[in-house]
């Protein structure tokens, strides 16, 4: 079968909003402000109130005189997105944002609270063009790339709607992060590896979410995944297998035309070797399709030969898109598939499904306005 790879990495700045102080690292944004005539001070103050105090309106920063908050919102806080609306399900405790950024693109981010954490699943493209055919994000095609601050105040917001005890249960943290949203995180690699350092970074340089609390979700883009181990971060990697065979992998996964899955499971030990993380693989488990003992057997053979007892195996039932042909295995069939992963030695579970009925679940993403 041939495809056409729409493998654009780090595409031009087509529809990216204007610099703002979340797409600066900590040197950038003190250029900035030096460039603003401010003194250097400032720099850190701004970013203690973005980062630290989660103000994203220069307006409300009253430890700043007025001209100077004029002159940085001006300079460094252009408007990003607006919400569009926000759903929520499952008692107020599973909250979809839906965002349109400057330019008019749209966005999901999906807030969801659990008795010991908070986890937001953030978007870092507009759309993807990883073609996936059971992922309604997929079937859309790529919009943009998000800029790093677009990701970055994705999770601002979430931190400060949990402070301000917008999600059922009252005030809380943020305390997870999964770039499991819209899009393929590391085909918007410089933006996505950015944005992770300014939400894993201590104030005044990020929000300080622990790196082991962040996974970063990928269809598998070999190269990508060694080039972010190198990049020596604790980060988990999830990597969305869904079946251990090419043949059925080239069509459930396209990407796999180019980077097989010996090649992915090559780089996935790679990054476990540099990280010591275990590695996260996700198996969307489709009805008649992936779901047999035999290929049970095989990813579990695969991923002890490959990973050892660095990696976890998460079984997503699937959610079915509008118009899919394709449904959820039946519940035995999921615990059987489950039983003998496990049996090979490589500890497999299923994954909860939040967010459903508000179309907030796996794959579900694909903004409808
Ligand atoms: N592009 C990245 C991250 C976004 S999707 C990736 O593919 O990993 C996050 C996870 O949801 C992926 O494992 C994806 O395969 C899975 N997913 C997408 N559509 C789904 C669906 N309809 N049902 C269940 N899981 C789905």
């Amino acid at each position: 079968m041939t495809v056409s790879l729409p493998l654009v990495f780090d595409a031009p700045r087509r529809g990216m909003p204007p610099r703002h102080l979340a797409d600066l690292d900590a040197e950038g944004r003190r250029a900035a402000i030096e460039e603003l005539g401010l003194p250097k001070f400032r720099a850190d103050q701004i970013a203690r109130q973005y980062y630290g105090r989660l103000q994203a309106d220069p307006a409300q920063m009253t430890d700043l005189p007025a001209p100077v908050r004029e002159k940085i919102g001006e300079a460094l806080f252009p408007p990003l997105m607006s919400v569009v609306k926000h759903v929520a399900c499952d008692a107020g405790e599973t909250r979809k944002t839906l965002w349109r950024a400057g330019d008019g693109t749209l966005l999901e981010s999906v807030l969801m609270r659990y008795p010991d954490r908070a986890t937001l699943c953030i978007s870092s493209q507009a759309g993807c063009g990883m073609a996936c055919p059971f992922c309604a994000t997929g079937q859309g095609g790529l919009n943009r790339n998000l800029s790093t601050a677009e990701i970055v105040d994705q999770v601002r917001a979430a931190a400060a709607a949990m402070r301000d005890g917008e999600v059922a249960g009252g005030p809380g943290r943020l305390s997870n992060i999964v770039f499991m949203g819209m899009g393929e995180p590391l085909a918007n690699y410089k933006r996505v590896v950015a944005a992770v350092r300014r939400i894993t970074s201590p104030p005044p340089d990020g929000f300080g979410i622990s790196q082991r609390n962040v996974v970063v979700s990928t269809v598998g883009l070999a190269p990508a995944i060694r080039k972010l181990a190198d990049e020596d971060l604790s980060v988990t990697l999830a990597v969305s297998l869904h079946t251990p065979d090419d043949e059925l992998r080239d069509t459930l996964v396209p990407v796999n035309n180019r980077w097989p899955v010996a090649e992915v499971l090559d780089a996935a030990r790679y990054y476990a070797d540099k990280s010591g993380r275990r590695v996260s693989i996700e198996y969307a488990l489709i009805r008649d399709i992936n779901d047999q003992g035999w290929r049970a057997d095989m990813l579990g053979q695969k991923l002890h030969k490959a990973l050892g007892s660095r990696v976890h195996v998460n079984v997503i039932p699937l959610n079915p898109t509008p118009g899919s042909k394709w449904d959820a295995s039946p519940k035995p069939v999921e615990a059987e598939f489950v039983r003998r992963v496990n049996a090979q030695g490589v500890p497999c579970t299923v994954r909860d499904t939040r967010g459903q009925e508000i179309a907030a679940a796996c794959g579900q993403l694909a903004a409808e306005g």
